[in-house]
């Protein structure tokens, strides 16, 4: 889920990319994360797997340069199952991006996990149902998206090449470094968040029945949302630290007794509650530590495996 909000009269753009490493740090969320910075420049990226949901927004933070991109268009007009989730991943990292911070909206399995929760969790579970999530398909690269793309995200160099098929670990999905941030973040802004729980991510559009949402809640898992993933484990197969930020705008159809949740209800509480979690992103943004330092398990994702392609 993303916030509305348009960008602020600074923002420049849109540009072609000229530089391999514009930003370290990306987010993935709505606009309303970052149409309140000072100056903000606009810039489009080709990747081999087409168009990302939007133009780049690059800005700095506490001395960081992050680039935002709005998951589902600044319009809004992508739902969770029509995301090129691929493309803006990779885009993200040609622009040098190396942590992602993945804010979201959620559903609550548990009655106390209720509307304006910040949950941040540390496991997930895949009921998406057609969504490409690997890289590594044993399929050609696509070659550049448009005559332009030789600037863009990284240069030619990705076309016509063929990666492995790789199996990488998935078991623990989330950066630990990425969530020890967004806690410490969370409670520097007294909004003290559920440290760990798991992510259950459908496919979406339509939200759970009351017997789906029965059955997930059974399980012990935490949190229902319809975009966390496949972007974890294209961040993973890229080295690209991902954590994940949840908000819970609702109670899910099984945890609530009312008539379900509605979309504007779910719009309604994410805006109530988009102002302090900006605040905590940027806190957080400004507690990850420098690309160079990274010492967590997402670094060496591919464990010397031969990919077959060359990273952008
Ligand atoms: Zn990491």
């Amino acid at each position: 889920m993303s916030a509305t909000g348009a960008p602020r009269s600074g923002v420049r753009g849109p540009a072609k990319v000229t530089a391999m490493a514009d930003a370290d740090i990306g987010v993935i969320g709505g606009s309303g994360f970052y149409s309140f910075l000072d100056d903000v420049t606009e810039i489009t990226v080709a990747t081999p797997y087409g168009r990302p949901s939007d133009s780049v927004f690059l800005g700095e933070i506490a001395g960081r340069q992050v680039a935002f991109l709005p998951r589902h268009g600044r319009d809004h007009r992508l739902p969770p199952h029509r995301i090129n989730y691929r493309a803006n991943l990779w885009a993200l990292r040609s622009l040098g991006v190396r942590q992602v911070l993945g804010p979201c909206a959620v559903g609550g399995l548990r009655p106390e996990y209720g509307p304006g929760t910040l949950l941040v969790p540390d496991q997930l579970v895949d009921r998406t149902k057609a969504r490409v999530q690997t890289y590594f398909d044993g399929e050609p690269l696509p070659g550049p998206a448009s005559s332009d793309a030789t600037e863009s995200g990284g240069g030619t160099k990705w076309s016509g090449r063929v990666p492995n098929v790789v199996h990488l670990s998935f078991a623990d999905p989330y950066c630990p470094a990425g969530r020890r941030a967004a806690l410490t973040a969370a409670r520097g802004r007294d909004w003290e968040p559920v440290d760990g729980g798991t992510l259950v991510v459908i496919e979406g559009p339509r939200f759970s029945t009351r017997a789906e949402s029965r059955w997930h809640a059974a399980q012990g898992w935490s949190v229902v949302g319809m975009t966390g993933h496949p972007e974890a484990v294209l961040a993973r197969e890229l080295s690209l630290c991902y954590t994940s930020l949840t908000l819970v705008t609702d109670l899910d159809a099984g945890a609530e007794t009312g008539d379900g949740v509605s979309h504007e209800e779910v719009l309604e509480v994410f805006a109530q509650n988009v102002g302090r979690l900006r605040e905590v992103l940027f806190d957080t943004v400004a507690a990850l530590p420098e690309t160079t330092a990274r010492d967590c398990p997402c670094v060496d994702a591919h464990g010397g495996l031969d990919l077959g392609i060359e990273l952008p």
